[in-house]
This record gives structure tokens, sequence and C-alpha cells, in this order.
């Protein structure tokens, strides 16, 4: 009685289509979860991402959940997540992800979840890092720490938001630290992200984590331009 009272006044609906959901859907309705354009990258070794990483970085294993299509479902869905602060995308993107990986093989070695971290400037005004709840989710499932004061962003590149509000910095001027070299020795880290587009801000994240010695890297992003 009083779920059906909240639902007349708050209706929850699809956060792509906008459409009431129904009693058992969560965040999507069944057929915008069903319009998802899936990759698949972590049920192949040699998929788009590690080519893109190719003679740049090096990493174990790539992958990313969805793909990203301008006007698309999934940039809906990022958008929702970026700019109208509704974190449960990240933490529904996140589940599936890691559910997915649990499975496979490749990554069920990695120690520790690390996301590409915001200038703090950044933090304070959006509130929040978009890649959290995506980050903590998948770290439940393949049984890994969540640690993300290790690697820092250093320099405060603008928002491209009123220039083109899907698109990324390239990331040439990020620069990011390392606040503990020890604490990561020895791991296998998966480094997540939201979106790839050309790869140059994991490229950089890459670069800093391989000051800790002897560590492996891997990737998982919420969707690849
Ligand atoms: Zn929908």
């Amino acid at each position: 009685m009083l779920k059906a009272l909240v639902n007349l006044f708050f209706p929850k609906v699809c956060l792509t289509c906008q459409l009431q959901l129904i009693d058992n859907e969560k965040h999507l309705c069944t057929t915008c979860r069903h319009k998802l354009p899936l990759t698949n990258y972590h049920l192949t070794q040699d998929n788009f991402i590690s080519k893109l990483f190719y003679g740049r970085a090096k990493i174990e294993t790539a992958t990313a959940l969805l793909r990203f299509e301008k006007k698309g479902i999934t940039q809906q869905l990022i958008h929702q997540l970026k700019y109208k602060e509704q974190q449960q995308v990240g933490a529904l993107l996140g589940t599936w992800l890691g559910a997915e990986l649990s499975d496979c093989e490749d990554y069920s070695s990695i120690d520790i979840v690390i996301p590409v971290p915001l200038h703090k400037k950044k933090l304070r005004s959006r509130g929040y890092n978009q890649v959290t709840k995506f980050g903590e989710e998948i770290a439940t499932a393949l049984q890994a720490q969540y640690i993300d004061d290790i690697l820092i962003k250093v320099t405060n590149t603008k928002s491209q938001v009123t220039k083109n509000r899907f698109s990324r910095w390239t990331g040439k001027n990020d620069t990011f630290a390392l606040s503990n070299k020890q604490k990561i020795a020895g791991k296998h880290i998966l480094l997540v992200d939201d979106i790839i587009t050309t790869g140059a801000t994991l490229e950089a994240c890459i670069l800093e984590l391989n000051k800790a010695e002897n560590i492996k890297i891997s990737i998982a992003t919420m969707a690849i331009a």
C-alpha cells in the first residue's frame, strides 16, 4: 500500500527512456536492458582495447562493458551518471561487469581495483567520482580491494563540457602521481574508468602505476567509444 502510494507520487522511471518501471525492474526497463550494446571483450584476449594499447603501455588484459555511440543508450546512461547525479548507473554497470569478470580466468588474479582519479577541485564540484560505484562493485565481485587514494591526479584539466559534452579531454595534459608505491608493489591492478576514447588518460595512469615494482595492470571500463 505504502509502496503503491510512493510510486504514485514518485514513480520510478527508466534511466534512459523515462518510461515508468514495473515492479521487478531496477533502473532500466527490460526493453532498454536488452538494447545495451555489450562488447563481450573480456571473452577475447586479443580484443580492440588490447590492440589500442599495443606499443603504448603494457597491459595484461582489458575490457569495456558497453559500446559508446553518439545519441545511443550508453551515452544517455553515462550522461545521467556524470551530470545528473545518478550514481546508481555506476553501481548497475559495475555489478553487471563484475559478475561477468568473476567467471573469467584472466581477472581471477586481480588484487586491487583502482579508479582513474579526479582532481580534487573537480571532485569537489561534482561531489563524487563517477567511477567509484563501478569500481567498488567490481572489486566486491572479484574479492579484490578497492583503493582510491594511491593514484592521484595532480593537474586540473578543464572539462570540455561547453565544447562537446560527450567527448573527453585527450588526456595529454593529465598528470598523475603515486602516494604509496610499496602498497601496490607485486600486485595485479585493475584500473577502471568510464569511457575509453583515445586511451591517453589510461596510458598516463599506467605509466605512473608502473613506477611501483613488479606490478601487473589490466583495464575495465564502462564503455568504449
Ligand atoms: Zn527504458
